[in-house]
């Protein structure tokens, strides 16, 4: 069975420090790779869909939690306020969510409804407050980068945004080789969590079940699992100890909106309220990286791996045409690994590059011929293609992404 923390050990991945502080991992290289490969394929993929990115400060002054609701619903989660002139002076938070940062930014230009649906997304920091002994590898963290966006719009556009936020998210599945186990929509619960407003509850409940049934996707409803200020639904994932988790959300919420008195000018020249949809395409990097390797054994998919071409000479004679392969290979954007007979036996090279998706071995015959003996991760063998014939069909399967290692 797969464990991410195990795994993230052993693969060199991601660590901690007590001294840095129980779930504030550190990304090592390798880590740092596969995140930023993955940050820049979600902002792809979010500008591609005609989101705008934005950046906004991890911290926030208390009372702009006031007005989000956070600090009457949510301050168990958070840290406590530090007093940086002093005590009795202003009080900053560090932040529990992106939401109250996304409606001042909304706030702060006049809006037409000609702008609308306006999509603004980060993928930002957020600090959640527990204690140490829960903590512990990427998925129990005080410390979460979210892939957050927010979607301002008017209430006919709300089910068309989320119902798309739903496309986009089996879309990076897709590509990530994520599998949904299911849908839940999740309501509120029993106790003074949740704001008291239950026409907002049921107009925003029938709003997410319409996007639900409109993109045919089957799903059961929680109660008790909905966010402080309205519903929301979750995409469920499972670990390989058959825990579930939720990854992904989206959220249709008239709350925010309220709360921050948000506006935008109508066709009729007249103010209106509009909707705010909550998404979220990956949920967390450092919960999507844990699945990942949990799902994917740390065999990542080719677009998604640390080295995605391991060059093997069969011994020394073979390094300066394996060093040619290598060259190429870069220039073409992969990333390569040069394993040199002085690393040791062929097998035990081969081996050590179990988790490389494109193992070329280059012998006596290839180096004469320019090619290279390929064998896949999973154990397919391609032939003998000619280096440079092998390096532009690498390049193009990894440009395509998705878990296929070959077409
Ligand atoms: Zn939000």
């Amino acid at each position: 069975m797969h464990d991410h923390r195990r795994l993230g050990r052993e693969l060199d991945l991601f660590d901690t420090d007590p001294l840095m502080g129980a779930g504030l991992p550190y990304w090592l290289p390798d880590g740092a790779l596969i995140r930023h490969t993955l940050e820049e394929y979600v902002r792809d993929l979010e500008r591609a869909a005609g989101y705008r990115h934005v950046y906004s400060p991890v911290l926030g002054k208390r009372e702009l939690y006031e007005i989000s609701g956070h600090w009457d619903h949510y301050s168990d989660d958070m840290f406590p306020p530090m007093e940086p002139g002093g005590q009795g002076s202003e009080q900053l938070v560090l932040r529990p969510s992106l939401c109250p940062h996304h409606a001042l930014i909304y706030r702060s230009r006049s809006r037409s409804y000609r702008e609308l649906p306006l999509r603004i997304a980060e993928l930002g920091a957020m600090y959640r407050s527990e204690p140490s002994g829960v903590l512990g590898g990427l998925t129990r963290v005080r410390a979460i980068t979210l892939n957050d966006a927010h979607i301002f719009c008017t209430l006919d556009q709300a089910v068309a945004e989320a119902r798309s936020a739903l496309a986009l998210i089996a879309r990076a599945y897709a590509d990530l080789g994520i599998h949904a186990v299911r849908h839940r929509l999740s309501l509120p619960g029993e106790g003074g969590k949740y704001v008291a407003d239950p026409e907002l509850w049921s107009r925003a409940g029938a709003l997410l079940r319409e996007v639900l049934d409109g993109a045919g996707v089957a799903y059961e409803e929680a109660a008790g699992e909905a966010a402080f200020y309205g519903p929301k639904i979750d995409v469920q994932i499972v670990d390989p100890a058959g825990r579930e988790a939720t990854l992904s959300t989206v959220q249709i919420d008239f709350h925010q909106p309220a709360r921050f008195g948000l506006h935008y000018i109508g066709a009729d020249g007249a103010r209106h309220r509009p909707v705010m949809v909550h998404r979220s395409v990956i949920g967390s990097v450092e919960r999507a990286v844990a699945h990942l390797l949990e799902e994917h054994g740390g065999a990542f998919p080719a677009w998604l791996a640390p080295v995605q071409l391991a060059v093997l000479p069969v011994s020394e004679a073979q390094e300066e045409a394996a060093a040619d392969l290598a060259r190429r290979a870069e220039t073409a954007g992969l990333r390569v690994r040069l394993a040199d007979a002085g690393q040791g036996s062929l097998g035990a090279r081969v081996r050590a590059a179990r988790l490389v998706p494109y193992q070329a071995v280059i012998g006596e015959r290839e180096a004469a011929a320019g090619s290279a003996a390929v064998r896949l991760r999973d154990g397919r063998r391609l032939g003998e293609p000619a280096v440079g014939d092998l390096v532009r069909r690498i390049a193009a399967r990894v440009a395509a992404r998705g878990t296929e290692l070959w077409d």
